[in-house]
């Protein structure tokens, strides 16, 4: 990739790169869903995802283009719990649910700590919730969020990138000990951590990419990450479209996806899982693009490596 000597990327570069956000409405989430996941004890079940709307996460790495569906001002004390009580009475019932709130659940700019109580409750039924956040605001918090809850708590954390020079240039303010020693107060306190990796952050080439994608699961694994999941980077949040047009970044390729997933499916270490949203983005091949989504998909259930598909654009 080319060098980006002339280009100093901060806060204020990312910020200002940015287009408008979405108009949100802080009483309800910006999205729901529900999809199958594997989980740790091995079968496929059914996992509620609700996108909370809150305040914009105070990290601006240069990736993440989560602030779109946020306020610029934090929501009322029970505005997080009336949208989680919303979202749920619009979902069949399931046992697993996931609060993604465009940053970190214990920002408590973005969920008050006053909510944690009757977030609890609301949530009672489930057997599993999973929160994430930024390695640098694991504490106390969650300790007392875990205490509150019945379901078991996981947390999701973005370690992006073991390459310390990428991972500084995303600006997330992290180091590698950060996320360690996230883990570490995780997993001494029973919480099972999950990490997001990233495939392909700029100023890599397709092969740097799934390479440092390769280690940074090693590394997650190494430290008692439970699970990885990769996560394609892509553009359209302003900062990454203007590397893309200075030619120091692109998508990755849905071929490296499917190597760095047998990779990490081949560890035995962990669930592996990859990001399947919107992967029409990381391939430009009609002929086999619904047989390596589905393949995809299909790895990230059973956690076992299937045959590849053949087709002319391998060589591409
Ligand atoms: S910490 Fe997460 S949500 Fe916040 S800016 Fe970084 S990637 Fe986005
Ligand atoms: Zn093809």
């Amino acid at each position: 990739m080319n060098e980006n000597s002339d280009l100093r990327i901060n806060d204020k570069w990312i910020v200002s790169n940015r287009g408008k956000k979405n108009t949100v409405d802080p009483e309800k989430p910006y999205a729901w869903l529900i999809e199958k996941e594997r989980t740790v004890s091995g079968k496929i079940e059914d996992f509620a995802i609700i996108f909370l709307t809150n305040r914009e996460c105070p990290y601006h790495c240069l990736m993440c283009d989560l602030w779109k569906n946020t306020t610029d001002q934090s929501v009322r004390v029970g505005a997080i719990p009336d949208q989680i009580e919303w979202a749920l009475n619009q979902m069949s019932d399931v046992k697993h649910l996931k609060l993604y709130n465009s940053g970190s659940f214990f920002d408590t700019s973005a969920i008050p700590y006053k909510d944690y109580e009757r977030i609890a409750s609301i949530v009672s039924e489930f057997e599993t919730v999973i929160v994430e956040s930024h390695p640098r605001l694991i504490n106390e918090k969650c300790l007392h969020f875990r205490d509150l809850l019945k379901p078991e708590l996981q947390v999701a954390m973005g370690l992006e990138t073991v390459n310390l020079e990428i991972l500084q240039k995303l600006n997330k303010r992290m180091t590698l000990d950060h996320f360690k020693n996230a883990v570490s107060f995780l997993t001494q306190n029973k919480i099972l951590a999950r990490a997001f990796v990233l495939l392909r952050p700029p100023f890599l080439s397709e092969s740097e990419g799934v390479f440092w994608a390769e280690r940074s699961i090693d590394y997650a694994f190494s430290i008692g990450v439970e699970c990885c999941t990769v996560i394609p980077v892509r553009g359209g949040n302003g900062a990454m479209d203007q590397l893309l047009e200075k030619g120091q970044f692109s998508p990755p390729d849905i071929h490296s996806l499917e190597t760095v997933l047998e990779y990490g499916l081949g560890l035995n270490a962990g669930r592996v899982f990859v990001d399947v949203w919107d992967l029409g983005t990381f391939s430009d091949c009609d002929k086999c693009f619904d047989k390596r989504t589905k393949r995809l998909i299909e790895m990230n259930l059973s956690q076992k490596i299937t045959g590849r598909e053949k087709c002319r654009c391998d060589s591409d």
